[in-house]
């Protein structure tokens, strides 16, 4: 039995889709390749791929239609390819359910990196232990006391500064959009709504900041935040 993570690259440029499966071949990835969306979603279906790499820019159709259709029955990690042109699509496609993404030119570097993330994810979601505590270097959420510690020490949020937290930290290393994150809190979207979530994010911020658990949220301009894991070597 092969196994290797399974990846499904869908891309109609054929450099770049060389230069992807060349990536994987070398780093033991076992894969199947894609260069329309129709081909995407019968792979998706007959393949059972462990993540997709997906191309926003297909022949046939929006990859955002791909996305779609395949959690209609999926929940498997996407990763979308953009190019910068294409960041209102992006946003889109990650609102249709993509997990996280790439700019074109990417790094072979970064790449892999986002792939380890969503392998990572992906072995967490099949740990069965359910999880009544979260670490995250520094940081330590505690769910049933709605506690957060940084270092050992309490930190005082407000409710709304603890639901971005717990909502970051639920999805870590995933990009969340503005309006996701908006959705989770306040339910609608609105204008107002936007201004607000940005004043929370930089409160919530500075309170971690100065507690000693910096740059584990980043911002992604236009699209929205991510938790990443701390590289702090006490991180679980
Ligand atoms: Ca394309």
């Amino acid at each position: 039995m092969d196994l290797r993570t399974r990846i499904l690259v869908v891309e109609d440029d054929h450099s770049v889709r060389n230069l992807i499966t060349t990536t994987l071949k070398i780093h033991d990835y076992s894969y199947a390749t894609a260069a329309t969306g129709a081909q995407a979603i019968a792979a998706a279906a007959s393949q059972n791929p462990d993540i997709i790499l997906l191309d926003l820019g297909l022949p046939d159709m929006d990859g955002s239609e791909v996305i779609r259709k395949v959690r209609s029955w999926s929940n498997l990690p996407i990763i979308i390819i953009s190019a910068r042109s294409e960041d209102s699509d992006k946003i889109t496609a990650l609102d249709a359910g993509a997990d996280d993404y790439l700019t074109k030119p990417f790094s072979v570097a970064e790449l892999l990196a986002r792939i380890r993330a969503t392998e990572r994810r992906l072995a967490a979601s099949r740990d069965p232990r359910g999880e009544a505590e979260f670490h995250n270097g520094p940081l330590c959420i505690r769910y049933a006391s709605e506690q957060v510690e940084v270092q050992g020490e309490s930190v005082h949020l407000t409710p709304i500064e603890y639901r971005l937290l717990t909502t970051l930290a639920r999805n870590l290393d995933r990009v969340l959009t503005h309006s996701f994150l908006i959705s989770q809190i306040w339910g609608a979207s609105s204008e107002s709504n936007m201004a607000s979530l940005r004043v929370y994010m930089t409160t919530l911020r500075r309170k971690l900041e100065k507690a000693g658990a910096a740059g584990l949220i980043e911002t992604h301009v236009g699209v929205g935040y991510c938790m990443i894991r701390s590289a702090d070597p006490e991180n679980h």
